[in-house]
């Protein structure tokens, strides 16, 4: 398809909810948008697996509403069925569960729901891995791995920031200030390994389907059926930061064997005996650990180039939601 880049319209890299929310603010404002994403489906971190007649959320587990304009999206989010309250709290590593009274919300049928909800009514095109970056005379040209093209006026990178930065420099064109290249190369995140186990029988984890450990070598086990997720019993559980970048190159059965045995010792059970099937996540950039402090970052005013995401901001997804907004404000000549 030839596109015109002079019409206002803007090439988004990465249908996570940063990516989601910048294309349906730019699409509402009467903007064409086109969305790439590498992954099979939308969603990014935000993503659910089936396998064995079960789902599992693997990567983020919930999310909490810390302000006003998130806490309205999730509201037309709930109504529109795409999301619920999961619970108001869960056991910490000691079995306690301290009654702190905010809502943790999950997609209706995993997070997945959400960023497909989103995602209805745009153009976006999965499975396609932009690979190079091309300044054209009136905007952007992002070429994808399988020869497909998309080009306008603006570009938005909402991939985790190092995968963007390694976008740019393989193209070898734009080239970010040396003062934006710092900023951007201070944001760091963690990997998280994370394990899926189909179990034959209900789980021991307790109500309400979750425990928090965030302790090493241990940082999550959900079950995904106590979540509601799930019509077959099965448990996600994330290895802690410092052992999954320990153990980050290991073997898919050293991880598995592993994460099951810390996470049945948690439980008090025998969690390996009762699994049927299993799936390993490595997600090499989970959580941030070190953010830029504004919500985005504009690489380049003429044509524009936005960096967005979780990495700018506040963290998760709340974060990630308020950092494509800004971007989208951004674009949108908005005050945000
Ligand atoms: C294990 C784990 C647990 C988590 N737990 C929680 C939690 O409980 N609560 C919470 O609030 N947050 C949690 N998070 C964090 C949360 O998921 C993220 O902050 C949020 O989803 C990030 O959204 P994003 O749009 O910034 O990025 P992403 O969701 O990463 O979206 C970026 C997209 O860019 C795509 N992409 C990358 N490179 C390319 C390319 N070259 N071409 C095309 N597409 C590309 C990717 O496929 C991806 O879909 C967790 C994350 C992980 C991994």
């Amino acid at each position: 398809m030839q596109d015109n880049p002079q019409e206002n319209s803007c090439v988004v890299v990465g249908a996570g909810i940063s990516g989601l929310l910048a294309a349906r603010e730019l699409r509402d404002a009467g903007w064409r948008v086109t969305v790439l994403d590498k992954g099979r489906g939308v969603g990014g971190r935000m993503a659910t697996r089936r396998f064995g007649g079960a789902s599992f959320d693997h990567g983020a587990q919930f999310f909490t509403v810390r302000g006003d304009r998130f806490g309205g999206l999730v509201e037309g989010w709930i109504s529109a069925g795409a999301a619920a309250e999961w619970a108001r709290g869960f056991a910490d590593a000691g079995g306690q569960r301290p009654p702190d009274g905010h809502p943790r919300y999950r997609g209706s049928e995993g997070m997945t729901s959400i960023p497909k909800y989103l995602a209805e009514g745009l153009d976006v095109r999965t499975g396609e891995r932009a690979v190079t970056v091309e300044q054209t005379d009136g905007g952007w040209r992002v070429a994808c791995e399988s020869g497909e093209r998309a080009e306008g006026r603006a570009l938005l990178l909402t991939a985790p920031v190092p995968q963007s930065l390694a976008l740019l420099a393989e193209s070898g064109g734009f080239a970010p200030t040396d003062e934006a290249s710092r900023q951007l190369g201070g944001i760091a995140y963690d990997p998280c390994l994370a394990v899926m186990a189909l179990l034959e029988g209900p789980s021991p984890v307790p109500e309400p389907g979750g425990v928090q450990i965030k302790t090493e070598p241990l940082d999550w086990i959900g079950d995904n059926a106590r979540k509601g997720i799930s019509e077959r019993p099965g448990v996600t559980i994330h290895g802690g930061p410092q052992w999954s970048r320990e153990h980050y190159e290991d073997a898919e059965e050293d991880i598995t064997r592993d994460l099951l045995s810390f996470a049945g010792e948690q439980l008090g059970a025998d969690l390996a005996s009762a699994t049927v099937e299993t799936s390993l996540a490595r997600w090499r950039y989970s959580w941030v650990t070190s953010a830029h402090p504004e919500p985005c970052l504009v690489a380049s005013e003429d044509p524009p180039l936005v960096f967005c995401g979780d990495g700018f901001g506040q963290p998760k997804v709340e974060g990630a939601a308020l950092s494509g907004l800004a971007a989208a404000d951004r674009l949108l000549g908005r005050a945000g």
